[in-house]
């Protein structure tokens, strides 16, 4: 009978309103119907809301659940006439994905690949944000700009330029400067001496410019990051590292760290070598010094499962062939290190991620920052469907999706310095959220635009997907975006094989 009351009310608020979604276009006001909302804070699913969003702000979340229906809080927002609406009746509205760890990249080893394509599945992926950790630098902050100005189709994008190698004080410093000059929002570090890391971390602190680091096999690990203050650790290198007793991995004598086989085969056996009282004395450290962590999982899964990562679904409709080709195996692609991967070193890597992953929520449990973030664009991971993947892993890891979602979202808003503004669905937030068909506590997989295959009433259907994700107020269909995608490949393809015809 209830639902009955509210089903009336809602066809009654929807007969007023006079424009439709369009998508790419922010509407002046944008009513979300009767969602199940799944913050980002870690709190659990509720619902169901009336979400409405004026420009690029959330406005106005109103619960419409019998309780508040009948103690009259529950007064449905009306539409006028700049009004537009969307249907979210049985299904789940997230704040929008953050990926804390990607590239944006318009070639792939120098061969063109347009930015749309890549933007486009981010978006329909439910990314909302991206923090670039290493790209074209000026492009990036051009795509930034175009992005918040609603003129790109693309999440709000966040650039941390690569550092680079310095040899003294004065120019680490000089260059951190110039960065923030350049207006970067913060800095990735690969592969750094001590002292200089030392002193960029000092510029960087005072400039009020984060740090993520990539801990390469190097001068540095954890302890540095700890000492220094750097936001976040990417991956997960420098953490085992710190923890050897003796200070470093027992490599064979042949071992070349510029070798990528032998680079990622050692990589394999480093967490058995971590002691495990030590290692917890590493995270201990990181919580106390608020050093983050965004694991990215997914990028090294080609490692223990190669076949996995080389015959992912949606590969058929959605892989470009610029990336394709990167992804072969190749020495001088960065990332292509499986010529002759046997089944021993996919055995050592499962060992490998059951202690990262044991660590990783160890590393939680004791009040850390855990992020997500996919890396993608090497080794198997597509932009977008890298992420969804990673979330999957850090549900294998033992953390409820709960807090899945919560790293992605509202703890990935953390370590960017924007938990004022995004990663939740709050009043007075951005208006970055996503359409889910499906439940995404139930089954991650629901926010893969390829979707998923369920029973339902005895019948099989095709469901599932991210339907609409709202980037600043702006609604972008998530299935149209993947036709376009699909279409781009398409050509792509095509005009592959007409060069390759006419060369015959
Ligand atoms: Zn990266």
């Amino acid at each position: 009978m209830r639902a009955f009351v509210v089903l009336t009310v809602l066809a009654a608020a929807a007969a007023n309103a006079q424009t439709t979604v369009v998508s790419g276009t922010r509407p002046a006001r944008l009513i979300i119907r009767n969602a199940t909302i799944v913050d980002g804070n870690g709190t659990p699913a509720r619902g169901p809301f009336d979400i409405v969003v004026e420009g690029n702000t959330i406005a106005q979340i109103v619960a419409l659940d019998p309780v508040a229906m009948r103690s009259g809080v529950g007064r449905r927002p009306a539409a006028d006439a700049r009004t537009a609406e969307i249907d979210a009746t049985g299904k789940y509205v997230l704040p929008g994905l953050i990926d804390a760890h990607a590239h944006l990249q318009d070639e792939r080893a120098g061969v063109a690949q347009p930015i749309d394509y890549e933007l486009k599945i981010w978006l329909a992926c439910g990314i909302t944000t991206v923090r670039d950790v290493g790209s074209d630098t000026k492009k990036a902050l051009a795509w930034r700009q175009a992005s918040a100005n609603g003129t790109l189709a693309a999440p709000r994008i966040l650039v941390y330029p690569q550092f680079g190698r310095p040899t003294n004080a004065d120019s680490a410093r000089a260059r951190v400067r110039a960065l923030k000059a350049m207006g970067a929002d913060g800095i990735k570090l690969l592969g750094i001496d001590r002292d200089i890391m030392q002193v960029m971390e000092e510029e960087a602190h005072k400039e009020g410019l984060r740090v993520a680091h990539h801990v390469g096999v190097e001068e540095t690990n954890a302890w540095d990051d700890i000492h220094f203050g750097t936001t976040s650790i990417e991956h997960w290198y420098g953490i085992p590292d710190a923890a050897i007793v003796d200070g470093v991995q027992n490599f064979p004598s042949y071992y070349n760290y510029n070798n990528e086989t032998d680079r990622f085969r050692w990589a394999g056996h480093l967490w058995r070598e971590a002691d495990p009282a030590r290692l917890q004395m590493v995270l201990d450290s990181m919580v106390a010094h608020h050093v983050a962590w965004v694991p990215t999982f997914d990028i090294y899964e080609a490692s223990r499962d190669l076949q996995r990562a080389r015959t992912q679904p949606w590969f058929a409709d959605y892989l470009h062939p610029t990336l394709e080709d990167y992804f072969r195996p190749d020495p001088a692609n960065h990332g292509s290190y499986f010529l002759g991967w046997t089944s021993t070193d996919e055995t050592f890597w499962k060992e490998n991620y059951r202690i990262w992953m044991n660590a990783v929520r160890d590393f939680e449990r004791k009040g850390g920052l855990v992020g997500a973030g996919d890396d993608a664009g090497f080794i198997y991971q597509m932009y977008g469907f890298g992420l969804i993947r990673e979330l999957e892993l850090h549900q294998e890891a033992g953390f409820n999706p709960i807090k899945v979602i919560q790293h992605a979202t509202y703890n990935n808003a953390r370590i960017l310095g924007k938990e004022n503004e995004l990663g939740r669905v709050r009043q007075g937030y951005q208006a970055d959220l996503i359409v889910v068909n499906g439940n995404p506590l139930e089954n991650l997989k629901v926010l893969y635009p390829t979707g998923v295959d369920e029973i339902k009433d005895g019948k099989p259907v095709h469901t599932g997907g991210v339907e609409w994700t709202i980037k600043d107020g702006i609604p972008y269909n998530g299935p149209a975006l993947m036709r376009d995608v699909k279409q781009m490949v398409a050509k792509a393809r095509a005009e592959r094989a007409n060069h390759a015809d006419r060369q015959r």
